[in-house]
C-alpha cells in the first residue's frame, strides 16, 4: 500500500517535472522572440545592446525606446554630438507585434489601402488617416487647381505620384555590362537610413516598397524611417500602423527638428547594419542597385559610394536616365551638382566605379564604423543644405574615398522648388561658412566673394567650429590644397586680382553682365542685367587674358558673330585668342583680342534702375555686343569687388 502510494505520488512528481521543465522551454522561447524583434529575416547578426522597451500611455502601437547603446565606446572615437543628439532625443519605434504572422500582416495591410482605388498596390494614403482625399473621385474641373496645390505644397505634382503603384518598375537603363557582373556571397548587411520631414504618403512610401522589393533580403539588416518632426497628419499614428505591418522597417520619431545632417546622424547611431545607406524619401531603386554598392564598400571599409542618380520629373514622374559617366561637383559658392561627361571616362569601361570629388545626399552608402570615426555628419548644420559637400571634403581629406558606382541606379525625385519654406533664408549660408571655416584655409576667400551674404553673416558672428576643428585635427586630415589638387583638379582656382574681378559693371546703363541659364556647361548668350549685388555675377580676368564667369569658372567669355557669349573654357593653354580679352583700365573698355571689338552693353528699351537685389524683378534687360570701339559709356566696365574679407 505504501509502496503503491508512494509510486503514485513519485508519478505525480515525476508529471510536476516535466511540466516545469515544459514551462521554462516555453519561457525561453518566447523571450528569445521578443529579443530578436529588432532583427530583420531572421539571419543577421543581433543588433547593439538596448535597454527594456517601455510602453507608453495614449499611444497604442508606440513604445518609446531609450537607448542606451553607446556608439563612442564601441567605437573608441570622440562622439560628443551624438552622445548629446541621443540624450535630447526620446524616439518612438511602432509595435513588432503581429508582424510575425504573414498572412495576418498582409490581411491588415490590405486594411489601410483606400477602397475607390482599383490598384490595391497604388500610392494613396489610407483613407482612415488624416489624410483620405486622394482616394475620392475628383471632379475635372477641379483637377488642375487640386494639381497646383499639391505642386504648392510638395514642390512636385503628388495628384500624378498618388495615381502611381508603389511598386512600379523603373526600366532597366543599367549598361549591359552591368548584367553580367557576379558579385561576393557574403556582402554586409545595410542598414537604409531614410529621414523624411513632411513627405507625401505616396513618395514616402514607393520609396519604402522599392527598397523592400529590390534589395535582396539577405543582405537588408532593416529600413529605417527617421521621422524629423513631420506635422503632416498622414505621417502620424496612419504612418506608424502601416510601417508596423512592413515586415524590417522601423520607424524612430524624433522630437526635435534635427535637419538632414542630424536627423541622419541619428539614423546612423540607431542602425544596425553594417553599411549605412542615406536615401532621401523620395526615391526609387532600381533592380541590383544594392549590391554593387555594398561590394564596393566590402572591398574597402573607407569608401564612400553612391549609384548613378537617376531623376524622376517633378510633372509627370516620368523617370530620365542619368547619362554615364557622371561626378558630383561643386563651385566656388558650394553649391552641388552632378556633372555628366564622356571626357571623364573611356566608353569601354561602362562598369567600372568612378571616383568623385563630392557625393550628392539622395543616396550615399558608406561603412557604419567609418561613418562614426570621420565623425559622422556636421552637428552645427542647420536644416538642410551643402551637409553632402561638407562630408564629402571631410572623407576625401581624412583618409577616405567617393566613388559613383555605375552597375548601381536610384532615380530621385527632383523638386521644381524646394520643398522647405525656410523660416530664415540665412541658415543655408550658415551650413556654408560652417563649410568654408572648418575645411577651406585660405580658399575660402574665394567662396565669400561669391556669397556675399554669407560674407556679411560672417562679418557678424563667427561659427563655433572648435568641435570640428578638433575631429580634424585628431584625424590628421589633409588641408584643402591637397584635396584642390589631388581630389578635384577640375576646379578651376580663381585668381580674383583686385580690379580685375568681381561684378562686370557697365557705367553707361548701371548694369551688370550676367549670365541667366545658371551654371549648366553648355553657355549661352550673355546679357545685361541689374547687378545683384549677391557673389553670382562674379567673373575674373585672370591672367591668360581669359574671363571665367560663374561660380565654377569653368565658362569663358567668348563672341559669336556680334555676340557676346559664354563657352566651355579650355582645358589646355594656351588659350585660343577668340577667348582672350583686355581690360583697359583708363578708358574702361573691354577689347576682344582676335576681333579687336569692344564689348557693349545693348538696353532692349532702357533698364529700369533697381535696388541691388532684385535681380529678379522685371527690371529690363538687355544683351552684350561686341562693337567698334568708342569711347561712349556703354562700353566702360569696371570689376567691381564686392568683398574683400579681413582674414576670411
Ligand atoms: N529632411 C529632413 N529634415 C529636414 C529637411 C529634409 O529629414 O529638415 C529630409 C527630406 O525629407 C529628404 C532628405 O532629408 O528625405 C533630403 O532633403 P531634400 O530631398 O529636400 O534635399 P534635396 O534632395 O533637395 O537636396
Ligand atoms: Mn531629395
Amino acid at each position: 500500500m505504501r509502496l503503491l502510494w508512494s509510486r503514485a505520488v513519485r508519478r505525480k512528481m515525476l508529471y510536476l517535472w516535466l511540466l516545469l521543465i515544459g514551462f521554462a522551454l516555453v519561457t525561453l522561447v518566447l523571450s528569445d522572440l521578443l529579443n530578436n524583434r529588432h532583427r530583420v529575416r531572421g539571419h543577421q547578426k543581433p543588433g547593439p545592446p538596448r535597454r527594456p522597451l517601455q510602453g507608453i500611455p495614449n499611444a497604442p502601437g508606440l513604445e518609446v525606446i531609450v537607448d542606451s547603446w553607446d556608439p563612442a565606446l564601441e567605437l573608441g572615437v570622440d562622439l560628443a554630438p551624438l552622445k548629446s543628439l541621443q540624450e535630447d532625443q526620446l524616439l518612438f519605434v511602432p509595435s513588432a507585434q503581429g508582424t510575425n504572422n504573414p498572412s495576418q500582416k498582409k490581411g491588415s495591410y490590405r486594411v489601410l489601402l483606400p477602397a475607390a482605388n482599383k490598384d490595391s498596390r497604388a500610392a494613396a494614403p489610407p483613407t482612415h488617416g488624416a489624410t483620405g482625399k486622394a482616394a475620392r473621385p475628383r471632379p475635372e474641373a477641379v483637377e488642375g487647381d487640386a494639381q497646383s496645390s499639391a505642386v504648392q505644397k510638395y514642390g512636385f505634382n503628388e495628384v500624378v505620384s498618388g495615381r502611381i503603384s508603389l511598386h512600379r518598375r523603373l526600366p532597366d537603363t543599367r549598361h549591359p555590362e552591368c548584367l553580367g557582373e557576379q558579385y561576393s556571397e557574403s556582402l554586409p548587411s545595410a542598414s537604409v537610413v531614410i529621414c523624411f520631414h513632411d513627405e507625401a504618403w505616396s513618395t514616402l512610401l514607393r520609396t519604402v516598397q522599392s527598397v523592400l522589393d529590390t534589395a535582396p533580403g539577405q543582405y537588408l539588416q532593416e529600413v529605417l524611417l527617421v521621422d524629423d518632426l513631420s506635422h503632416h497628419g498622414h505621417l502620424k499614428s496612419v504612418l506608424s500602423e502601416y510601417v508596423s505591418h512592413l515586415d524590417g522597417v522601423r520607424l524612430i520619431r524624433s522630437t526635435k527638428r534635427l535637419g538632414v545632417a542630424g536627423c541622419r546622424s541619428l539614423g546612423a547611431a540607431r542602425a544596425a547594419g553594417e553599411v549605412l545607406v542615406f536615401m532621401d524619401s523620395h526615391c526609387e531603386c532600381q533592380k541590383g542597385w544594392l549590391e554593387p554598392l555594398l561590394e564596393r564598400v566590402a572591398q574597402d571599409r573607407t569608401r564612400v559610394v553612391s549609384p548613378i542618380m537617376d531623376v524622376i520629373d517633378w510633372q509627370t514622374f516620368e523617370y530620365n536616365a542619368t547619362q554615364w559617366p557622371v561626378i558630383g561637383v561643386f563651385d566656388w559658392r558650394l553649391d552641388f551638382h552632378w556633372e555628366s561627361n564622356s571626357r571623364l571616362q573611356d566608353k569601354d569601361s561602362a562598369a567600372r566605379p568612378l571616383l568623385s570629388p563630392a557625393l550628392g545626399g539622395g543616396v550615399v552608402a558608406v561603412d557604419r564604423h567609418f561613418f562614426h570615426s570621420v565623425g559622422a555628419y556636421d552637428p552645427g548644420m542647420l536644416l538642410w543644405g551643402v551637409e553632402q559637400i561638407e562630408l564629402s571634403i571631410r572623407v576625401w581629406s581624412c583618409g577616405g574615398t567617393m566613388e559613383v558606382v555605375p552597375c548601381s541606379r536610384v532615380a530621385h525625385l527632383d523638386h521644381h522648388h524646394p520643398p522647405y519654406r525656410f523660416p530664415d533664408q540665412d541658415l543655408l549660408q550658415r551650413n556654408k561658412i560652417r563649410t568654408a571655416d572648418t575645411w577651406m584655409d585660405a580658399y575660402r576667400k574665394i567662396f565669400y566673394r561669391r556669397d556675399t551674404l554669407a560674407h556679411f553673416i560672417r562679418q557678424s558672428e563667427s561659427p563655433d567650429i572648435t568641435e570640428r576643428l578638433r575631429l580634424k585635427r585628431n584625424l590628421g586630415c589633409r588641408n584643402f590644397h591637397w584635396y584642390l589638387t589631388t581630389v578635384y583638379p577640375q576646379l578651376y582656382i580663381p585668381q580674383d586680382r583686385p580690379t580685375l574681378s568681381g561684378e562686370l559693371y557697365n557705367v553707361g546703363t548701371g548694369s551688370c553682365a550676367d549670365y541667366p541659364r545658371g551654371p549648366g556647361p553648355q553657355g549661352g548668350a550673355m546679357i545685361a542685367a541689374p547687378c545683384s549685388g549677391t557673389g553670382s555675377q562674379h567673373c575674373d580676368l585672370n591672367s591668360e587674358f581669359e574671363v571665367r564667369w560663374g561660380p565654377s569658372g569653368a565658362l569663358c567669355l567668348d563672341a559669336s558673330g556680334k555676340r557676346a557669349v559664354l563657352s566651355p573654357c579650355p582645358t589646355h593653354r594656351p588659350t585660343a585668342s577668340r577667348l582672350k580679352w583686355k581690360f583697359i583700365k583708363l578708358s574702361g573698355q573691354l577689347v576682344h583680342q582676335q576681333s579687336q571689338l569692344c564689348l557693349e552693353a545693348v538696353m532692349e528699351g532702357g533698364l529700369t534702375p533697381s535696388s541691388p537685389r532684385d535681380v529678379n524683378t522685371n527690371a529690363k534687360t538687355g544683351g552684350l555686343f561686341l562693337r567698334p570701339c568708342t569711347h561712349h559709356p556703354r562700353q566702360q566696365w569696371h570689376f567691381e569687388q564686392l568683398v574683400a574679407p579681413k582674414g576670411a
